[in-house]
């Protein structure tokens, strides 16, 4: 093992190289840019460390791609691991926000800037490095490596379940490694074993048939105003969601999530003050903000646009306003359902004139604490770190409910991205400290597993 780590510190240069080629390719899903091209990317970097790769399609080539990269062990290991990554990113605006340009991959440091440094590139290079780490020292892998690299994370992974059917045969394994995973503020490792759902939809209120001289608001409902007074029945100040039956059906905390959400680390004041913010919704306090982040749902506005925004002043009664909400779901709920649940509210709050677009749905899932892959990961990232936090699951989405439900595989995050990475910000970034632990801990997450 330690074989190993003096061959990771030994070829940061080139794993930082590779992450600098990655983040120079642009591959925003939300803008269908530049993701063919980083897909072949990608599958490149994958055969130079060895592993075979391939890049798959639907019948509908306009749908990206997934990277496939496989490789057998020789060893008597009949247990195979898949590394779930995504090569899109979101886009890069703000862009007078950056300090840098977004698609540089500036090295400063112990820091490597770039939009796609921390999520998901930074994350999916350690993945390849610790396989090729491992080759090149042993000739061999521990288990079984799969790789599933997809382009349409960042956009909700609309086409997975797809992709699912039509490869099932080849993505079959025993244990997933979730795309990404936090390192907290003290360098602990946050190994999480769940995600949240995701409701997102889009509310469109109209008024008169093109934008109005304001002196009409007299006679003429402003549309902007319509929203308002919705969205102020759909949520109280305390972050309680209104909707009738809202609640209805959520898994309540198990005794041994509810042990481990109390042993969980979180520095309020930290927190507090990386976000410049004084106090939490709800006044929420102790253990309680633990439980919201893992297994609170939400009702957040995710923007809003109506009328006139720009300078000065400009009287003016819009024709349209327009808000986009995404709704956290925790395990238990079904998209479809409270979709269904919003339409009702709606039509019997007098709103049936807004009209509600589905963006996207998606339901929560959670890997059982008891899973012994659970104390797999939890040994290597102890091994590497030193310490190791478990957390019962991310407040963050992703599709991990569809890899559950085909794969029938425990799925865990464990990763390099640092907490305050300014993942989806400007000046998005990933230390090279913890990509170099990482990958080392990447690949005693290989060895406990085979073992
Ligand atoms: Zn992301």
């Amino acid at each position: 093992m330690s074989e190993i780590n003096e061959i990771v510190d030994a070829e940061m240069e080139g794993l930082i190289a590779d992450l600098k080629t990655l983040i120079r390719q642009p591959s925003i899903s939300a803008k269908n840019y530049g993701l063919v091209e980083c897909a072949n990317l990608v599958a490149k970097i994958m055969r130079k460390a060895g592993i075979n790769s391939e890049v798959l399609y639907l019948d509908d080539k306009s749908i990206p791609p997934i990277v496939y990269g496989e490789l057998k062990s020789k060893s008597n290991s009949n247990k195979t691991i898949l590394f779930y990554n995504h090569y899109d990113v979101q886009p890069e605006e703000p862009l007078e926000l950056w300090e840098n340009d977004p698609f540089s991959g500036k090295v400063e440091g112990n820091y490597v800037f770039g939009r796609g440094s921390a999520d998901d590139k930074g994350e999916l290079i350690t993945r390849i490095k610790a396989v090729e780490y491992c080759l090149k020292k042993t000739g061999d892998v521990p288990c079984n490596v799969k790789f599933l690299v997809e382009g349409e994370e960042e956009v909700g992974s609309v086409h997975i379940e797809q992709y699912f059917n039509r490869y099932s045969n080849r993505l079959s394994c025993d244990g997933v490694i979730w795309e990404f995973g936090y390192v907290d503020a003290k360098d602990r490792p946050i190994i999480s074993l769940g995600m949240k759902g995701l409701l997102y939809v889009e509310l469109i209120a109209k008024g008169p048939v093109r934008d109005a001289h304001s002196s009409l608001a007299v006679l003429i409902e402003n549309p902007a105003w319509r929203l308002i007074y919705a969205l102020s029945t759909m949520r109280d100040q305390t972050g309680k969601i209104l909707i009738k039956d809202w609640y209805k059906g959520v898994r309540p905390f198990t005794e041994q999530e509810l042990s481990v959400i109390a042993s969980e680390p979180f520095d309020v004041e930290e927190f507090k003050e990386e976000y410049g913010v004084s106090k939490f919704v709800a006044d929420a306090k102790g253990t309680d903000i633990k439980k919201a982040l893992v297994g609170m749902p939400t009702c957040n506005v995710a923007g809003f646009n109506s009328g006139y925004i720009g300078e000065g002043a400009k009287t003016v009664l819009p024709s349209q306003a327009v808000v986009k909400i995404d709704f956290r779901l925790v395990p238990g709920m079904v998209p479809e359902k409270q979709l269904e649940r919003l339409n009702n509210h709606l039509s019997e709050h007098g709103f049936s004139d807004i009209e509600v677009k589905l963006i996207h749905g998606e339901a929560a899932a959670r890997t059982a604490i008891s899973d012994p892959f659970v104390r797999q990961v939890e040994q290597a990232a102890k091994e590497t770190f030193g310490s190791a936090i478990i957390s019962v699951s991310s407040a963050g989405t992703g599709p991990m409910y569809s890899f559950a439900k085909v794969l029938k595989a425990p799925c865990i995050s464990i990763g390099s991205t640092y907490m305050f990475a300014r993942i989806h910000s400007p000046n998005e970034f990933a230390r090279i400290d913890l990509l170099n632990k990482t990958t080392k801990c990447i690949v005693r997450v290989m060895e406990r597993f085979a073992s």
